[in-house]
């Protein structure tokens, strides 16, 4: 049995007391929710009032990002174990913001991963195919290439620290979802190429999120399918009560 994981990344919105204000009325409105693993990312500012807004609740805290050093000469950079420090338990990894505008690459979604996963972190980790790459019938090259290079090198035992999230890039933002067929395929593709990659054990152990227009109405129908273990979800977590309906999905 995989604990269903539904995690919301706030992105570059809100300040520390929104942040606050959001995450404890979130925690409210999902203080009955126990069987599903509840995450909020908000920026790396607001981090550490949101640990303390959250703490004895069953909301958890994830970085948007994180460097792969622990420390030195890196100006601007944020080290996995200062997450940890800062109250966070997991880290979003390779969001396909990250990859289109700031240059994160499978190589550096890889070396993040691994630096998390040693700190002790869940490194949720993101792959996506764009539209162009769907429309030539490229998806399950693009995912594979991706998912390879972004696991390299991890062992088995590395995946109870490893969350992956699908996330169609033409699904982003944009109000449309991905079919519940449509994702259910990538997942299995997913699965299956974990077992092949590791094995079967850590392939039908680990949580494969889905991500991309994620909405209170749509959430039924994706978390019905064998593979979809969860929800990254962007625009309908900045809500506390939509992201709570969501998280509420067994309902
Ligand atoms: C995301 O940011 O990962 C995301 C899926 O955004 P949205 O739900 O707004 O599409």
């Amino acid at each position: 049995m995989r604990t269903p994981v539904i995690a919301g990344n706030w992105k570059l919105f809100k300040t520390i007391g929104e942040s606050v204000a959001l995450v404890n009325e979130l925690k409210q409105l999902v203080a009955n929710i126990h069987d599903v693993e509840i995450v909020v990312a908000p920026v790396f500012t607001a981090l550490s009032r949101v640990s303390d807004a959250v703490e004895g609740s069953n909301v958890r805290l994830a970085a948007q990002d994180c460097y792969w050093e622990e420390e030195g000469a890196f100006t601007g950079e944020v080290a996995p174990k200062l997450l940890k420090d800062a109250g966070c338990s997991h880290v979003i990894i390779g969001h396909s913001e990250r990859r289109q505008f700031f240059g994160e690459t499978d190589l550096t979604v890889n070396k993040k991963a691994r630096a998390a996963i040693a700190a002790g972190l869940t490194a949720i980790v993101c792959v996506g195919e764009m539209l162009t790459d769907r429309e030539s019938g490229q998806t399950f090259s693009v995912i594979e290439t991706q998912i390879q290079g972004s696991l390299a090198g991890l062992a088995a035992d590395d995946f109870t620290h490893v969350i992956i999230a699908y996330e169609p890039v033409w699904a982003i933002g944009t109000g449309k979802t991905a079919s519940d067929a449509q994702a259910q395929e990538v997942h299995l593709f997913i699965r299956q190429l974990i077992a092949r990659l590791f094995n079967q054990e850590v392939a039908d152990a680990v949580r494969i999120l889905y991500g991309g227009s994620v909405k209170p109405e749509n959430v039924k129908g994706l978390m019905s399918q064998p593979d979809i273990d969860g929800a990254l979800v962007g625009g309908a977590s900045l809500k506390a009560d939509s992201f709570a309906a969501i998280a509420a999905f067994n309902v």
